[in-house]
């Protein structure tokens, strides 16, 4: 970093206020992107930014993007850094501001039953303190406890239950930003407006490219009073899809409605599908001698395995036998009960009725599943996730569409969740094999270049809730067409020398 920088950070911040130390550094380079983890566990170094600045407030957020115009170094916002895109990762060079001091909640409104807090604070422990004055916000990432309010915001997130309490530009009534020219937009805390666009929708989404959110206000819910728990078995995938689709269309709205293929049944072992897994069995024994007493053995059949990727998924499919829906209902007593016998109903005899235990295990367990991952690049493999949603009428279509396009060279599984009315998110998880880290970011990038593609032609968005970081630019023109020269424009407008976090949502 070149003196005169340094010196104007010490000038607005302190000495002690920001950080140029190599590790701090390195981990700011990056986010939760599967491709880089899978690369840093191959011993790759990223170039680093150059400094960490921890604002307290606006006024310091404001300080810091004077600092980034007056050298034109270019910076970017940081939040948990659970983005999965690389929306939060600095360059090298880049000012980081990370955000996480910012962490109090203001205000709660009883009246009005809202909140309003800063930014930076952790999901999971601005849900704890709502819990104790008897709410919630409803919103449950599988990140909540590594990611922040603003970075909800910034991605346009969504969480497990939002089917029933929405999705994060649902719950934000009003925030405050500071845009990257200096400049202060407060929008009306008020329910609804018309006057002209919602312009709180235009920081909603954008990723910290036009300046940074410092504080929103959001709507709140009393706690439920009471949850029900139901789970079903489905022998087909079009049974289940319409009976999701029946009990949404009859106006029931489940906080939770997951339904996982007949892969994800398997692993995610909630409805008990492989009690068969248990009994006893050569293979599986030859399995456990290989890979403990003859590991290269282990690691070679592996790879051959990954290299017939269709044969094993064909496999999967034919050894699974059901998939599995899983509801919860919550609200007052009489209506969470009414609303589970209604979807009963619904559902009939097209699926198996499992009782409420594996709804009720899935709670227990829903965030357990992400952090598994971590496991999958250990052994020299890596798993990306992709979040496609289209309407009811083309949704086995798109599940068919982006499978296939994975099937050859990943292991696929998918679950749907986030349902509306109009139609539904599918959630893919793949798993491919590449052991020389240098082909790595070429078969990740085939990979999802493949799946997305087949997302877009069949007409669905290749972006439920996880944003666009760099990984999805390509995409922003192809969706959105000429509106995205709007975004462009509005950057333009803020910050013309592009120094906010940029290459991030839109290409340079
Ligand atoms: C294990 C795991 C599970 C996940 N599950 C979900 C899920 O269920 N639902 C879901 O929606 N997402 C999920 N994600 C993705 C991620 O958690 C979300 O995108 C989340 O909203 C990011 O929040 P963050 O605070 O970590 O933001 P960061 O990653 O720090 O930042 C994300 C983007 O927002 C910008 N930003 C951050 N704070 C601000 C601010 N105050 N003002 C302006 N811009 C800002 C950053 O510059 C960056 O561009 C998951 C990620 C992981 C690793």
């Amino acid at each position: 970093m070149n003196e005169s920088l340094q010196n104007d950070i010490i000038g607005s911040f302190g000495e002690g206020s920001y950080s140029q130390s190599e590790a701090v550094l390195q981990a700011y380079a990056r986010d939760c992107l599967p491709l880089t983890t899978r690369l840093m566990l191959s011993g790759a170094v990223s170039d680093p930014p150059a400094a960490v600045i921890l604002p307290e407030n606006a006024d310091d957020v404001a300080k810091a993007f004077e600092i980034s115009r007056k050298h034109e170094v270019p910076i970017v916002c940081y939040g948990g850094g659970s983005g999965v895109c690389g929306g939060a990762a600095a360059g090298k060079g880049w000012i980081v501001l990370d955000v996480k001091r910012m962490d109090r909640i203001l205000e709660i409104d009883e009246v009005s039953q809202t909140a309003t807090a800063e930014t930076g604070i952790n999901g999971a422990l601005l849900e704890e303190k709502l819990n104790a004055r008897g709410y919630t916000l409803g919103h449950f990432p599988s990140s909540i406890m590594c990611s922040t309010l603003g970075g909800w915001l910034a991605a346009r997130s969504s969480g497990q239950m939002s089917t029933k309490y929405g999705s994060i530009e649902h719950m934000c009534i009003g925030l405050d930003a500071v845009m990257f020219d200096g400049s202060r937009y407060s929008s009306a805390r008020v329910p609804r407006t018309s006057l002209g666009p919602d312009f709180k929708e235009l920081l909603i989404g954008s990723e910290g490219t036009l300046g940074v959110i410092t504080s929103a206000t959001l709507n709140l819910k009393c706690l439920p009073e009471s949850r029900e728990f139901r789970a079903y078995h489905f022998a087909s995938l079009a049974d289940a899809i319409a009976a999701m689709r029946g009990i949404l269309q009859a106006g029931i709205k489940p906080s939770a409605m997951r339904l996982y293929d007949k892969l994800d049944t398997r692993i995610s072992s909630l409805g008990k599908e492989h009690s068969e897994d248990k009994k006893p069995s050569p293979v599986k024994a030859v399995a456990k001698f290989v890979r403990e007493h003859m590991p290269f053995v282990y690691t070679e059949a592996l790879e051959k395995g990954f290299d017939n990727a269709r044969l094993l998924n064909e496999l999967a499919d034919r050894y699974s036998k059901a998939l599995l829906l899983i509801l919860v209902f919550d609200g007052a007593v009489e209506i969470a009960k009414a609303e589970e016998a209604k979807a009963r109903a619904i559902v009939g005899t097209r699926g198996v009725d499992l009782g409420p235990k594996p709804a009720e295990d899935w709670l227990k367990k829903r965030y357990d599943v992400s952090f598994k991952l971590s496991r999958v690049f250990e052994i020299g493999a890596f798993a990306e996730t992709l979040e496609v949603a289209t309407t009811w009428a083309n949704l086995e279509n798109l599940y068919a569409k982006v499978k296939a396009a994975l099937a050859e060279s990943a292991i696929v599984l998918a679950h749907f969740s986030h349902a509306y009315n109009s139609g539904c998110n599918i959630y893919f998880t793949f798993a491919a094999y590449e052991p020389a880290p240098a082909k790595v970011e070429e078969l990740y990038y085939d990979l999802v270049e493949r799946a997305l593609s087949a997302c877009h032609d069949v007409g669905g968005t290749v972006a439920h809730h996880h944003g666009v970081g760099y990984t999805k630019r390509k995409w922003m023109s192809l969706e959105h067409g000429p509106a995205e020269r709007m975004l462009r424009a509005m950057k333009r407008e803020f910050d013309p020398k592009n120094l906010l976090n940029p290459g991030k949502m839109i290409s340079d």
